[in-house]
């Protein structure tokens, strides 16, 4: 199996069969050995830097129903809210006196915010912070749209793909939802210019290994500038209540793998993996991993927010995240950067 990690390490690239192998046998030994190779990788390419990004959930209306999210549009127990514009470029003001050079908006897919309002916030947040990098995560939208988007100052956009097998994509979506669109949707936005983000959940309900060989080769073969992915965590108002979250020793091993075969790709430590262990997080960045993304959304909204239950940080205001962050990174040896933390390509 070491081996196998060495090819990886030393190509960027293995076969499907060997990937399977690599998953199905894994073990606390070999993750080990993963983590020391991934870790040479990642500070070779960006030292102990660690990233931030100053996340606004603007509104948590949507019109999609995803099996597994809390703020499906079925869930009739979420309380829903929208930001202003003024309470969103208040936030982006806290983020940039606290040291944020990235803001990402990322909201459900709701129908008030029109092209026009986005493209009116994109500009009024990038004249305000014309040195910052502002990301998108607002899910499918046309080309033409994407295009107004980047045009009007959009540098980057987050959009998971989920999983990259058609079949467990209909497990998790009702009908309406393809994974032919999602994969349109990042192709398109990498034609017209964006630093892109695809990523998936790691134990979502129905997944096996082969659904996770083929996200990786997916992700291979899109070569996008971020990965998210974290573990699947249960609503309870959701059709997928009674499924296991996904698992940190799952999840930290295939951040490894995602950094050995794209050595320069931005990697987040996600919320999800601060829930489901104390220091998730701080075993992300231990397994390749070089961005975290603090919460900035205003404190009276943060708990409505919730794709899955037991989310942390609602109840902490952003300089209180901002600096908690700072004391966990310093604790294994690395800093939270005030930059825009570009991809190398971009920078
Ligand atoms: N509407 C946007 C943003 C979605 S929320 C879009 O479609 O891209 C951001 C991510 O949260 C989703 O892509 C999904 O991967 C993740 N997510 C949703 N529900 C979750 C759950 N129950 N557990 C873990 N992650 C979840």
């Amino acid at each position: 199996m070491k081996q196998l990690i060495d090819k990886l390490y030393k190509t960027n690239n293995l076969t499907p069969e060997e990937y399977k192998e690599l998953i199905d046998n894994r073990n606390p030994e070999l993750a080990e050995y993963l983590f020391t190779r991934a870790r040479t990788v990642r500070v070779e390419n960006y030292g102990y830097d660690v990233y931030i990004r100053g996340i606004i959930e603007f509104t948590n209306y949507c019109q999609n129903d995803c099996y597994y999210c809390g703020i499906r549009k079925s869930n009739r127990g979420a309380e829903r809210y929208r930001l202003t514009k003024e309470q969103i470029l208040k936030c982006c003001k806290v983020g940039y006196d606290l040291g944020f050079r990235t803001f990402v908006l990322q909201g459900g897919e709701d129908g008030y915010f029109t092209d026009e309002k986005i493209i009116d916030l994109i500009q009024a947040i990038k004249t305000d912070h014309p040195d910052c990098a502002l990301t998108l995560s607002i899910g499918e939208k046309s080309y033409e749209s994407y295009k107004a988007f980047f045009e009007a100052g959009a540098d980057r956009y987050l959009l998971r793909h989920e999983t990259a097998n058609a079949e467990h994509y209909r497990k998790l979506h009702p009908e309406r939802l393809s994974l032919v669109s999602r994969k349109e949707c990042l192709y398109n936005l990498k034609d017209i210019g964006y630093q892109v983000g695809c990523g998936f959940m790691v134990g979502s309900p129905y997944q096996t290994t082969e659904c996770l060989v083929e996200d990786l080769l997916f992700i291979k073969e899109l070569n996008p500038h971020m990965v998210g992915i974290g573990p699947f965590i249960p609503h309870h108002q959701t059709p997928f209540a009674a499924k296991k979250a996904g698992t940190l020793e799952l999840i930290l091993f295939l951040l490894a793998l995602i950094r050995l075969m794209l050595p320069d790709v931005l990697l987040p430590a996600t919320t999800a993996l601060g829930t489901i262990h104390p220091q998730g997080r701080e075993l992300g960045i231990l397994a390749g991993a070089n961005v975290v993304m603090p919460n900035l959304s205003p404190q009276n909204v943060r708990d409505k927010y919730l794709l899955y239950d037991n989310k942390i940080c609602t109840g902490d205001e952003a300089a209180d995240c901002l600096s908690c962050m700072k004391k966990r990174m310093e604790s294994i040896g690395y800093q939270v950067t005030v930059s825009r933390g570009d991809h190398k390509s971009f920078s």
